[in-house]
């Protein structure tokens, strides 16, 4: 049987994940989540989209997968929004409630499966801590008027899983340069905050920094190795490469045995993000479009290539997805052990590292003879539910109501037709589709 592979961002080639399990089937996946200060975007839904099918296709393998994905609850963001809102920067958590409930609402129209764990930075501060406290007991971090750093310059691979070397990262850097640190690359684990009323560590009152809850929550819900680590690619610098660096050099055992990265969502070739303002709210496009749809279109793209995001390929998405989910209505699901040799070729493609536009290509190629057979067309089904998430609920047709004007439009249009006045007849359904209305014709 085919290993289900991954590319590695590490090495930059794929590798089987069968080889990296080494405890009964059981696979550990780690994938950092979101800050919860804002309605989740598109970027977010291809994300949770794409480990959402790896975990599927690892549970259809029969690996047990233990799937942690946190919440950063408290941030500057959220503290900002915090004063903004409530004057004062201590409600963080009751922003971050509100968007929470927002994000698990859009998780579940995507039809993502929850994670097993979904550990919240308010919730694992203990933990946090002890991680700090344990990386300044090794010598990798130090203390500063009750702020710690990490020193890069006790961790000499720091780097490897970016592929930077430390003297390209330095001059950038230098921008940032704080007259507390060693060395401007050093980042905060523990931000002090005198005057604040956060938490009380060891070194004062303070919050901690953004890269240790994940070391902290990965070693505390996974231990000390994950055999897989997920996010976006745009975490791969800084945060990862930190994240990497705390874990990694307090221990022995490798940190993580393979890195995944899913590649951004673009607009007009720029990567969508909050920060440039092009982006757009998972919500907003739920309104316009079924959210099933919405997965469909990821699925259409591999998860390693951009995304060109385009509300035209989102309208042709849904037309196939709706196409799809009618094709599918009548047929039976089929589980079974001895699977068709179409169902093991489209298996093979998600293997392949997630290789869903392979594995859509094959059933299109082969439809035919798919709905020509209950029990194949059963099996794909199954990989379609279970694999891609798909819910495959017919969508609701459109009721438009038919207007005396849009009656008398109509019946000119057939009157045209059948006088064979094409020209007019064009115009006509111009007229029609201007006001939202598709003609389609059939032979008269
Ligand atoms: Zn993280």
């Amino acid at each position: 049987m085919k290993h289900v592979c991954l590319t590695n961002s590490m090495s930059k080639e794929k590798q089987p994940i069968g080889i990296i399990t080494d405890h009964d089937n059981v696979i550990t996946l780690y994938v950092c989540g979101i800050t919860p200060y804002d309605a989740p975007h598109i970027g977010h839904g291809r994300c949770y989209t794409t480990f959402d099918v790896l975990y599927r296709l690892l549970e259809f393998l029969k690996y047990r997968v233990i799937y942690c994905r946190n919440f950063t609850d408290i941030d500057d963001k959220l503290i900002q929004k915090s004063k903004n809102e409530f004057g004062t920067p201590y409600k963080f958590e009751e922003i971050a409630k509100r968007y929470i409930a927002i994000f698990e609402r859009d998780m579940e129209l995507l039809n993502c499966k929850e994670p097993t764990y979904e550990p919240r930075v308010t919730q694992t501060i203990a933990e946090i801590i002890a991680f700090v406290q344990a990386l300044i007991d090794a010598g990798k971090a130090y203390i500063v008027d009750g702020d710690v750093y990490f020193s890069i310059d006790a961790y000499p691979e720091y780097g490897a899983l970016s592929h930077r070397n430390l003297e390209d990262l330095q001059p950038g850097a230098r921008i940032a340069l704080s007259e507390k640190k060693r060395n401007p690359l050093d980042f905060a684990l523990w931000k002090s905050e005198p005057n604040g009323d956060y938490y009380v560590s060891p070194w004062g009152n303070g919050r901690p920094g953004w890269h240790i809850e994940c070391s902290a929550m990965a070693k505390k819900f996974l231990g000390k190795t994950i055999d897989i680590h997920g996010g976006g690619m745009d975490l791969i610098f800084p945060h990862h490469e930190n994240e990497l660096a705390q874990s990694q050099s307090i221990q022995k055992e490798p940190f993580v045995k393979l890195w995944a990265h899913n590649a951004f969502v673009q607009i007009n070739k720029e990567k969508m993000s909050k920060s440039l303002g092009n982006f757009f709210l998972l919500d907003d496009i739920f309104k316009h479009y079924d959210p099933q749809a919405v997965r469909f279109y990821f699925l259409q793209h591999h998860y390693r290539n951009p995304l060109d995001f385009s509300l035209h390929d989102l309208e042709v998405a849904q037309k196939s997805y709706t196409k799809l989910a009618k094709q599918f209505a009548a047929i039976e699901k089929i589980y079974s052990d001895i699977p068709y040799s179409l169902i093991t070729h489209m298996l093979d493609f998600l293997k392949d590292d997630l290789n869903t536009p392979g594995m859509l290509g094959v059933f299109y190629k082969h439809s035919d003879e798919i709905f020509a057979d209950a029990i194949l067309a059963g099996q794909v089904k199954t990989v379609f539910q279970d694999i891609l998430g798909l819910t495959l609920i017919p969508l609701p047709e459109k009721i438009q109501e038919i207007t005396p004007e849009i009656k008398e439009l109509l019946e000119a249009r057939i009157a045209a037709r059948v006088a064979k006045n094409w020209k007019k007849s064009d115009e006509l359904r111009d007229q029609l589709k201007s006001l939202g209305y598709d003609v389609q014709d059939k032979k008269i």
